[in-house]
């Protein structure tokens, strides 16, 4: 069972005054298998943490470490992670022009799998992932992101996490601007792919809704940069009901 170990983490961003320290210290480990939500206020470095994982270059690591079944995260390259079996869900997905979703899915497949999925089997693997999505076939003929609603933009990162079966999904803010019925159908989304025992997932959000879908293993409460409280799902039930207040001395900025 592949194991995410993330030790110590600290992550700068180049601010206009110098570097500004975002992660000051993140402990955290997630196995395959296993559902991890991080739970935090706006502007925590919530993303921040997504981001860093994910290798996004804004984003320099002043410390710690990350691994990967002991293998260095941090030395690989964007590519490298992805096909090592971390995915990552991103808040505000870029557009990809030209590039339609059908073959940005089958590339992506081919990077992760070192191989291109035979095209009949994938068409129709393509088309049983949207319909459990609930999502129109015409999609698939989009360009990437270009003018996709927040609800497309989301599906379209469950459609990726269950076609390309990473080891480690990283889905930050999966629930913001969902209907409740849009939030079910992602929601069942993550579930499945839960279910199969063979991601492990971190569940990046702000609110405590999309927690009534799905049923993390394990609650953290992210402040100023770090986790400042573990426990299980009861903590987002405490949460729920009584805010983020008691955990939070200010943002990262205060
Ligand atoms: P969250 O996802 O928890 O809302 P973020 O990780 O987006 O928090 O942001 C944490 C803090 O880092 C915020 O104060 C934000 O303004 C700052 N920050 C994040 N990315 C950058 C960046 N690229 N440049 C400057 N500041 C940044
Ligand atoms: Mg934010
Ligand atoms: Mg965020």
């Amino acid at each position: 069972m592949a194991t995410l170990e993330i030790h110590d983490l600290h992550v700068s961003v180049e601010a206009e005054n110098g570097p500004r320290e975002i992660l000051r210290g993140v402990d955290l480990t997630v196995k395959q298998g296993e559902t991890h939500a991080i739970m935090g206020p706006n502007g925590s470095g919530k993303s921040t943490l997504a981001y860093s994982l994910a290798g996004h270059p804004k984003y320099t690591i002043t410390g710690g470490t990350v691994t990967l079944d002991g293998e260095d995260v941090l030395e690989m390259s964007v590519d490298e992670r992805a096909r090592a079996g971390v995915f990552l869900a991103m808040q505000y997905p870029v557009e990809v022009p030209g590039v339609s979703v059908s073959n940005f899915l089958r590339t992506s497949a081919t990077a992760i799998r070192g191989e291109a999925p035979k095209l009949r089997t994938w068409v129709k693997e393509v088309k049983e992932a949207m319909e459990r999505l609930h999502m129109d076939p015409a999609f698939a003929e989009r360009n990437v992101n270009e003018g996709f609603s927040g609800g497309e933009k989301k599906r379209h990162e469950i459609l990726q996490l269950e076609l390309l079966k990473p080891k480690i999904a990283i889905l930050d803010e999966t629930d913001s601007g969902l209907d409740v019925d849009a939030l079910r159908q992602v929601s069942e989304g993550v579930n499945r792919v839960r279910d199969t025992g063979e991601v492990g997932t971190l569940l990046i959000t702000h609110y405590t809704r999309i927690l009534r879908y799905i049923k993390p293993d394990f609650v953290h409460v992210f402040s100023a940069g770090r986790i400042v409280e573990s426990g299980g799902a009861e903590l987002a039930d405490k949460l729920e009901n009584e805010g983020y207040e008691a955990y939070v001395k200010g943002g990262v900025t205060a």
